[in-house]
């Protein structure tokens, strides 16, 4: 069976990422593997740039570091290190591919709502990775 020697986690930083960073743990764990952890903030600009003449770098700078705080929990109670904790800024499908990219990952990690409906045809962040990925996704069951 083949081993996985570099995973990405992707973590929106919600309640659920928990679950999310622990199956990657446990895969990395039972692997010999290298654990990553990545979180992509989607710029203010993305949202409302074209429509609301605002400089929003201030309010940037603040989520950045919010992000930066609540990364460091997940990865401390998972013994993720400094270097393998990414904060990127973009769009998170194509973020969490570019990085898995340019680190060699060969798993990436991620949670899944399992949505139904409407909500499915509108698609997730989950669908996004799957698609397009050059290596493994697993996508980890949470919420209700
Ligand atoms: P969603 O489709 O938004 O419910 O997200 C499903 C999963 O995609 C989350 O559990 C994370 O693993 C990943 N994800 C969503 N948003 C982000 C983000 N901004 N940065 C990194 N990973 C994310």
């Amino acid at each position: 069976m083949s081993q996985y020697k570099k995973i990405l986690v992707g973590i929106d930083l919600s309640e659920d990422s928990t679950a999310v960073v622990q199956r990657g743990r446990d895969i990395a764990d039972h692997n010999g593997a290298e654990l990553h952890l990545i979180h992509v903030i989607e710029p203010l600009s993305f949202a409302y740039g074209g429509d609301i003449p605002m400089d929003f770098s201030g309010i940037q700078e603040e989520i950045h570091q919010q992000a930066t705080q609540q990364m460091r929990r997940f990865a401390e109670s998972n013994k993720v290190d400094l270097p393998h904790q990414h904060i990127v800024l973009g769009k998170p499908e194509v973020e969490i591919h570019a990085k898995a990219k340019e680190l060699g990952s060969d798993l990436i990690v991620v949670g899944s709502h399992g949505r139904h409906g409407l909500a499915l045809l509108m698609g997730s962040t989950a669908n996004g990775v799957m698609h397009g990925a050059h290596c493994d996704v697993l996508a980890v069951r949470v919420g209700k």
